[in-house]
Order: C-alpha cells, then structure tokens, then sequence
C-alpha cells in the first residue's frame, strides 16, 4: 500500500512529507494506522547522527494507533485493537525470556539499524529502499509496519494523544524509578531535568510513596508542573550551589 510519511532524505535535514510504498505485514508484522505519535528529542538527534548510509529514513517512536492487519504467527493483537507503541524486542533471549524485554540482546537490530533482522526494508520509494522500523515503528506516518512485540492492547475509551508519550518519554522516568531505584518512604530522590523524562520520574516518585522528591530545573513553567505534581523544586538558574543546597 501506499501511505505518506515524514521523511528524512539526508542526514541534518527537515522532516518532509512524502509518499513511499509500503510492504503487506509478513510474519511477527502489524500494520497499524497512526493515530497520534510523541516527537522524542532521540527523534531529533538520530536525524543527524546516523551515516548518510541510512538515509532516506522515517522517525518516530512514539505512536498509538489501530490495529488494520497482522501478520502470520501474531497472536497478541488483533485487527481493530486500540495499540500503544513502544521498543521492539526479540522474544528469544535470556533477558526476553527473562521478562525484561528493555536489556533484549538484539535491540540494536530491531531498534535502530533501519531494517528487517534479514536486511530488507517495511518501506520504498521508486524501487529504492527507505529505511524505517525505527524502535520497530517509525511512527512518524500514516500508517506503520510495527512488530507484533511493539503493540501493547489499550482501552479504546482511551485517548491515543494523550498515551502516545507512554511508548518512550514517559516510561522511561517511571521505570527507571518503579522498576530500578524503588524507593520508599525512607528515601530522597532528585531529579535533575524536569522534561518529559524528569517529570513521569517526579510523578512515579510521588505516587509509590517515596519521603522526599526534588525537581531541579532552569524553567519556571518545568518546575511549576513537577511541583504541582508533589516534588519540592528547586531553580538552578538561582543558585550557583545546587548540589550544596539539595
Ligand atoms: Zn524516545
Ligand atoms: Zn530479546
């Protein structure tokens, strides 16, 4: 089929809306039609830091969207499903199989290298390949060909917008503090940077119940929000001595 995408065609260059081919899901494939998608700042710097061998290439990795088909052999989402996205990962490693699909042995591969793990492209322009499955998605489209293990099956009273942040942005702050530091109400946590990051870090903090929570940030509005969100803040464009005064 065809769908349009924002296309990068070298590296440093603007975002560009193009039309490209894209291919019929194949095995462990979903095609899903893309709702919304979060721009990441990693969105940002790939589009400069990958070799000009990759190029022209789709972004995104944050998209939420509806299932239209699957491909042979997928059996965690069906067509019609209401999906966030978020990282591919193999299944068949010892930290897949461990349950901690983030530490997957074949991430590089999946995630950043542009391709299928047999070298092909999920997109083309004129017979060219376009590379893509950026995170497993390139969500910066219309429609993308995600792997089945990017797919996870939301309520479709739920807005897409708003959880499309979920794939990257946000659990990467809840995790890091629910799923590895774990503090409790015996601990202080700071974060430095209340972006979107810093912020799903403040916000898991508070809600597991940890003693103290401080946002360190330069931007009023950044500090306003983590402390609306229950951190104590403190502005490190006022002080020369923030790691003293925290
Ligand atoms: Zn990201
Ligand atoms: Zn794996």
């Amino acid at each position: 089929m065809q769908t349009t995408v924002a296309l990068v065609e070298a590296p440093g260059k603007d975002f560009q809306l193009v039309d490209v081919e894209l291919d019929d899901p194949r095995e462990g494939e979903v095609l899903v039609r893309i709702v919304a998608t979060g721009l990441c700042h990693t969105d940002i710097t790939m589009r400069s830091f990958l070799p000009a061998e990759m190029f022209p290439n789709v972004f995104g990795h944050e998209g939420t969207g509806v299932v239209e088909q699957v491909g042979p052999g997928v059996e965690n989402v069906a067509v019609g499903d209401h999906v966030v996205l978020s990282f591919n990962s193999c299944q068949a490693c010892s930290p897949c199989q461990e349950g901690i699909p983030a530490y997957c042995e074949q991430t590089l591969l999946l995630n950043y290298f542009g391709m299928r793990l047999d070298g092909s492209t999920t997109m083309s322009r004129d017979g060219s390949p376009v590379f893509g499955s950026f995170f497993g998605q390139s969500s910066l489209s219309r429609h993308a060909l995600v792997g089945a293990e990017c797919c996870v099956v939301v309520d479709p009273a739920l807005d897409l917008a708003t959880l499309a942040p979920f794939g990257c942005g946000y659990q990467t702050g809840v995790g890091t503090v629910l799923n590895v530091l774990q503090p409790d109400a015996d601990d202080s946590l700071v974060v430095y940077g209340a972006g979107a990051v810093g912020l799903a870090a403040v916000a898991a903090a508070v809600a597991s119940g940890t003693g103290t929570v401080v946002a360190v940030d330069l931007q009023a509005a950044r500090l306003a929000e983590a402390e609306r969100l229950g951190a104590t803040t403190l502005d490190a464009s006022a002080t020369d001595d923030v790691v003293a005064a925290v």
